[in-house]
C-alpha cells in the first residue's frame, strides 16, 4: 500500500456523511456577502462622496443619515437582522464596509446603537418596543439616541459617576441630577440612556440605566466638542438638572434593581453593571469600525503607490514601500479575525470570554487603525499631509480607536487580568 493509499483511506474513513455539520468554516454565508456588498455600494456611492464635506461642516449629515434610513440601512429592523445573524459575524462586517466609507459618517449613522444595545441587553420587552423605535425616529424625520456614561471625573473610571437618580416615590419619578461628558448625539438626540448612580457607597454597581424620553425638561446640551478626528459625529456634554422622568423609564424595572442592590449590600456578586456591559457586548463591533478605516488607508495607498513614480519607476517597486503594504494587509487580516472570533464567541450559548477576547479585538484594531492610517500618510508622501487626500482625514478618525469604549491602556488591563487571574492595576 502507497503513501497516497493511506492518506485516501484514511480520509474516506475520516469523511463526513452528507448531514454531518461542517466543523470550522470562514466562508461567508450568500447572504452575509449579499448585505456586505450592499452596505458597500452605500459607503462607496454615497457615503464617500459626501465625507470631506461633513468633515469640514462639523455637522451632523442629516441628509446621509436619511439617505440611509430611506434604504433600510439606518432603522431598527435592519439592526436587529444584522444582530440575529447566529454566526456573529453580520453585524462587524456592516460597519467595517460603512466605516471604510467614512468613519464620522459612519458614526453619526452607527452612533445610535450604543443606547440602543442598551435599552435592548437592560431593557424589558416593553421598553425595547417603546424605546427603540424612536432612537431611529423615520424615514421622513429620521432621530439619533445618545449613550452618555462618561462624565468630567469619570471616563475609564466609570466607579466615579456623580450623576445621581433619586426616587420620588410619590410621584413615581426618578430624579436625574449630573453632567454627562463627551456624549455621541449628546443633546440632538431623541432618546437619551444615562447612566446614574442610585447608590454612591456600591461604586459602579451602584448604577443603573434611565431612558430620558424625547423633549424631558431638564435635560440639556452643554458643550459641543471640537475634535481631531470623526467630526461629523457630534459629541457634547449633556446637563441633567432636576430632570424628572416617568418610574417606567428605569431600564430593567424597579424590582429587578431593588433585587440587585439587595444582593450587592449582602456582599453577593452582582450580575450586571450596567454601563460596563454595554461596553463589553460591543467592543467586536467598535473593532471592526477601525477595521474598515485601516483597510480604506491601505486600499488608496496601494493604489497610489502603483501610480506614482519617482526616480524612474513606481514607488512600490522600493521594497520600503511593498513591504510596509504587506504589512498593512497582514495586520488588518489579522485585526478582522479577532473581531470576527470575538463576535463569533458572542454568539455561542455558554461560552465564556475566558481571556478578554472583546477587549482583545477592539485593542488590536484600533491600534492597526492608527498605525496604517499613519503609514498611508507616509507612502503618499506630501499629498498625505494634505486635506486633498483622504487618507488625513482617516488617520486622524483613527486615533479616536485607541480611547473609546476603553482605552487601549484599559483593554490591556482587562486582559492581562483575565489571563492572569489577578489584580493588576
Ligand atoms: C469622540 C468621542 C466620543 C465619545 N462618545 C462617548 C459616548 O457616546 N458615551 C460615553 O459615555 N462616552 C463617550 N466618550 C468618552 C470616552 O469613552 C472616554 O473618553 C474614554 O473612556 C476615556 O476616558 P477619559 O477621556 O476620561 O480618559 P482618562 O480615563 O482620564 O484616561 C487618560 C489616560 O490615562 C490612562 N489610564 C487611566 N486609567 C488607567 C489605568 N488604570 N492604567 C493605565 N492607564 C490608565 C488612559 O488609558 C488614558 O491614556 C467619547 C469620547 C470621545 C473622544
Amino acid at each position: 500500500m502507497s503513501a497516497t493509499d493511506t492518506v485516501t483511506e484514511a480520509t474516506a474513513e475520516a469523511a463526513p456523511d452528507a448531514t454531518d455539520q461542517i466543523p470550522f468554516s470562514l466562508e461567508l454565508s450568500q447572504d452575509q456577502k449579499d448585505i456586505r456588498d450592499w452596505v458597500h455600494g452605500f459607503a462607496e456611492n454615497v457615503v464617500r462622496p459626501a465625507a470631506s464635506e461633513w468633515d469640514e461642516r462639523e455637522e451632523t449629515p442629516w441628509p446621509v443619515i436619511q439617505e440611509a434610513a430611506k434604504i433600510g440601512l439606518y432603522g431598527f429592523e435592519s439592526l436587529a437582522q444584522f444582530f440575529m445573524d447566529p454566526t456573529g459575524l453580520q453585524m462587524p462586517i456592516v460597519n467595517e464596509e460603512l466605516f471604510w466609507g467614512d468613519a464620522g459618517i459612519g458614526m453619526s449613522i452607527m452612533g445610535t446603537s450604543l443606547a440602543v444595545a442598551a435599552i435592548f441587553g437592560q431593557g424589558t420587552g416593553e421598553q425595547v418596543g417603546e424605546w427603540i423605535p424612536q432612537c431611529f425616529g423615520s424615514v421622513d424625520e429620521p432621530a439619533v439616541a445618545a449613550f452618555c456614561a462618561s462624565e468630567p471625573d469619570a471616563g475609564s473610571d466609570v466607579s466615579q459617576i456623580r450623576t445621581s437618580a433619586k426616587y420620588d416615590e410619590a410621584a413615581d419619578e426618578w430624579v436625574i441630577n449630573g453632567q454627562k461628558a463627551w456624549a455621541t448625539n449628546g443633546g440632538i438626540a431623541d432618546v437619551h440612556v444615562v447612566i446614574a448612580t442610585v447608590d454612591r457607597e456600591l461604586g459602579s454597581r451602584g448604577h443603573a440605566a434611565f431612558i430620558v424620553p424625547p423633549g424631558t425638561k431638564g435635560c440639556e446640551q452643554g458643550a459641543k466638542v471640537k475634535k481631531h478626528g470623526l467630526r461629523a459625529s457630534h459629541t457634547a456634554d449633556v446637563h441633567l438638572d432636576d430632570c424628572r422622568v416617568p418610574g417606567s423609564c428605569l431600564l430593567g424595572g424597579k424590582e429587578k434593581l431593588d433585587e440587585r442592590l439587595a444582593r450587592v449590600r449582602e456582599g453577593k456578586q452582582s450580575r450586571s453593571q450596567a454601563a460596563m456591559q454595554t461596553f463589553e457586548a460591543s467592543r467586536p463591533t467598535v473593532g471592526a469600525q477601525a477595521v474598515g478605516i485601516a483597510r480604506a488607508a491601505y486600499e488608496y495607498a496601494l493604489d497610489y503607490a502603483k501610480e506614482r513614480e519617482q526616480f524612474g519607476k513606481k514607488i512600490i517597486e522600493n521594497q520600503a514601500i511593498a513591504f510596509t503594504l504587506a504589512d498593512m494587509k497582514m495586520e488588518i487580516d489579522a485585526a478582522r479575525l479577532l473581531v470576527w472570533r470575538a463576535s463569533w464567541m458572542g454568539k455561542q450559548q455558554d461560552m465564556v470570554f475566558e481571556n478578554a477576547e472583546g477587549s482583545m479585538s477592539k485593542l488590536k484594531a484600533g491600534e492597526v487603525a492608527v498605525w496604517s492610517t499613519e503609514r498611508a500618510i507616509q507612502i503618499l508622501g506630501g499629498n498625505g499631509y494634505t486635506r486633498e487626500f483622504p487618507v488625513e482625514r482617516m488617520h486622524r478618525d483613527a486615533k479616536i480607536y485607541t480611547i473609546f469604549e476603553g482605552t487601549s491602556e484599559i483593554q490591556r488591563l482587562v486582559i492581562s487580568r483575565a489571563i492572569s487571574g489577578m489584580k493588576i492595576a
